[in-house]
């Protein structure tokens, strides 16, 4: 595969748009969308996500996500097999018959995705057709959707982005004239989810909603009225979505840390005419909380040097999180994807003495994490190993989107994370 690195800078006159932006493009070490089944599955109680793909893709998610052994699993793998690719079936033919057994069997599934990947990618099998064929048949009973999580030019992050997306269009319109309402994007565990919401509340934001809902049946309804927060960075085709029906992003920091909670919350308060005092008041427990717990970690990560390399998309705000609050010092901040105005505000605050890149070149930024010797290296799993070998210390970025990360309460264990691996390379120093 050819390589090249550009360095660039961008188009919109702000000062981080002038921020120059390394672009890498060559070989890429990173799971692919099917990824994001493991916490999509958990937190849409009602859906069920089929794949259309290869074993390649059964695999990974059965050892992703574990072989569940006494609940009924809510996501499977029709496996393609050499006839499908070669052309010799009718692969809809084939897919109806999968999903007419599939429903027959399982009445608790309301939302059924079919999930592309790289093989039905390949041979083009076309899902969306499949996904409006099936729902003419399912439907009231069973909602069909479709989108992709394959592999080819992804990051695993994407796979939520392209299943959220798919949603928007089934949400209900809400009247040009309902009063204004709020939408959290992204998925979030439900204790986390339950903790903001339990924050608007005391604001006195009451009409608040969740993409996913909890039961991808009890879709929050949006309008030109419905103003919406991202809780994750890699959500750009949900946020176009959101905005062709009407909603506007409400701009912040993305709820990470004490500071980065703050800002998140504040862009909804003013919104929505919150009182500043009142604010303060209802934030203020919570951030202290936060802002304690981080410290417990400060004297372990102050000064240290972290390098990202390109992985789940959250490395612009963590790097944020970890200079501005625990004076880390970000050397290399490598995302596959970076959105320039959705991370403007993250981008301002991560110090200009750090290398932005884009896109990856494994190989060149293995050599640059060599040459650069950081403290801390936060990478794939495939990279951590080797990495580690070479008395580098690493942290696996997966763990980042598996554990509960944002808000104030989550916000030590978020510090924690960092500190483990260095703590860990301590005392086998010792
Ligand atoms: S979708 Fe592509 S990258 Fe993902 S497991 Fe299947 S074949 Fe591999």
């Amino acid at each position: 595969m050819s390589a090249a690195s550009t360095l660039t800078g961008c188009a919109t006159p702000s000062e981080t748009a002038q921020r120059p932006v390394l672009r890498e493009r060559g070989q890429r070490e990173v799971f692919c969308g099917l990824t994001g089944i493991v916490w999509l599955h958990r937190k849409m109680q009602d859906a069920f996500f089929l794949v259309v793909g290869s074993r390649t893709c059964a695999h990974l998610l059965q050892s992703a996500a574990g072989v569940m052994i006494f609940a009924e699993p809510r996501f499977a793998t029709a496996i393609m097999e050499e006839r499908d690719l070669a052309g010799m079936v009718d692969c809809q033919d084939e897919l109806d018959r999968v999903v007419g057994r599939l429903l027959e069997r399982r009445p608790d599934i309301k939302t059924l995705f079919l999930v592309g990947s790289c093989p039905s990618e390949v041979i083009k099998l076309d899902l969306a057709k499949a996904a409006e064929r099936l729902g003419a048949q399912h439907m009231p009973a069973v909602r069909i959707l479709n989108y992709s999580g394959s592999g080819i030019e992804t990051t695993f992050t994407q796979g939520e982005d392209a299943c959220l997306a798919a949603l928007v269009p089934e949400m209900p319109a809400a009247s040009p004239d309902a009063p204004q309402d709020l939408l959290i994007v992204g998925s979030l565990p439900d204790i986390v989810e339950d903790q903001f919401l339990r924050l608007f509340a005391q604001l006195g934001i009451e009409r608040v909603g969740c993409l996913p809902a909890r039961n991808a049946r009890d879709l929050p309804s949006i309008g030109p009225n419905t103003r919406y927060l991202l809780a994750q960075p890699f959500l750009a085709e949900t946020a176009m979505a959101l905005e062709t029906r009407g909603a506007q992003r409400l701009d912040a920091l993305f709820p990470f840390g004490a500071e980065g909670t703050t800002s998140w919350l504040k862009a909804a308060a003013d919104a929505f005419d919150v009182d500043e005092m009142h604010f303060n008041r209802v934030i203020a427990p919570g951030r202290e909380r936060a802002k304690r717990a981080i410290s417990h970690a400060k004297a372990q990560l102050e000064g240290k040097r972290i390098s990202f390399l390109p992985d789940s998309q959250l490395e612009v705000p963590l790097a944020r999180f970890l200079a501005t609050e625990l004076d880390m010092v970000p050397v290399e901040v490598g995302t596959p994807y970076l959105h320039r105005s959705h991370c403007a505000q993250e981008l301002d605050l991560i110090p200009p003495s750090a290398r932005i890149s884009e896109g990856q070149d494994v190989e060149r930024q293995l050599d640059r994490v060599r040459a650069d010797k950081p403290d801390l290296t936060v990478c794939g799993l495939g990279l951590a190993n080797p990495l580690e070998s070479e008395g580098l210390s690493t942290k696996w970025a997966i763990e980042l989107v598996f554990s509960p990360i944002h808000g104030f309460d989550q916000a030590g264990d978020l510090a924690e994370l960092f500190a483990r691996p260095l703590r860990r390379r301590d005392v086998l120093e010792v």
